[in-house]
C-alpha cells in the first residue's frame, strides 16, 4: 500500500481522528511521529513524512509524540484520547473554569483550540450533558 501524501497531509491539517491507526505522520524538523489527529501544530508540507506503521517511523529514526501517544493500542485508554479529553474538560468545567475563563480559557488549559474542543465534546457527550448553555443551541436534537 502506498500513502497518498497530499491526502494524508490534508488529514493531518484537519486533525481527522478517523484516520488514527491508518498511518503515521512524522515531522522531520522535530524528529517526532504522531497520529493524524495530533493536536500539535501541523508542520509545513515539506517537513512531513508519512509511514504506515509506528515501527516504520521508529526505524527511520523518529520518536513517538508524548502528546498523542501514537504507539497506544487501539481501544486502550491511551488510544481513546478524545473520550479522555471530554472527561478532563468535564472535570475542569465542574471546577468552574468556564465561569471564570470562558470556553476559550478551558480550551487553552487543555491545549486545544476552542473549535477542536467543541467538536470533540459534540461527538463524545450526550446532548443533555452539554456543559455550557451558549452551545446548547448548536447541539443536534435527537427527539
Ligand atoms: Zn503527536
Amino acid at each position: 500500500m502506498v500513502i497518498d501524501e497530499e491526502h494524508a497531509y490534508r488529514v493531518c491539517a484537519a486533525r481527522d481522528a478517523r484516520f488514527d491507526g491508518c498511518f503515521i505522520h512524522a515531522v522531520r524538523t522535530t524528529g517526532i511521529y504522531c497520529r493524524p489527529s495530533c493536536p500539535a501544530v501541523t508542520p509545513k508540507r515539506r517537513n512531513s513524512q508519512f509511514f504506515l506503521t509506528a515501527a516504520a517511523a521508529q526505524s527511520a529514526g523518529f520518536r513517538a509524540c508524548r502528546r498523542c501517544l501514537p504507539d497506544a493500542v487501539p481501544g486502550s485508554p491511551e488510544w481513546n484520547l478524545r473520550a479522555d479529553l471530554a472527561g478532563r474538560a468535564m472535570r475542569l468545567i465542574s471546577d468552574g473554569v468556564v465561569e471564570r475563563d470562558g470556553v476559550t480559557g478551558l480550551a487553552s488549559r487543555l491545549g486545544y483550540s476552542e473549535r477542536h474542543l467543541t467538536r470533540v465534546l459534540t461527538s463524545e457527550l450526550a446532548p443533555g450533558r452539554w456543559p455550557w448553555p451558549a452551545l446548547t443551541a448548536r447541539t443536534p436534537h435527537d427527539c
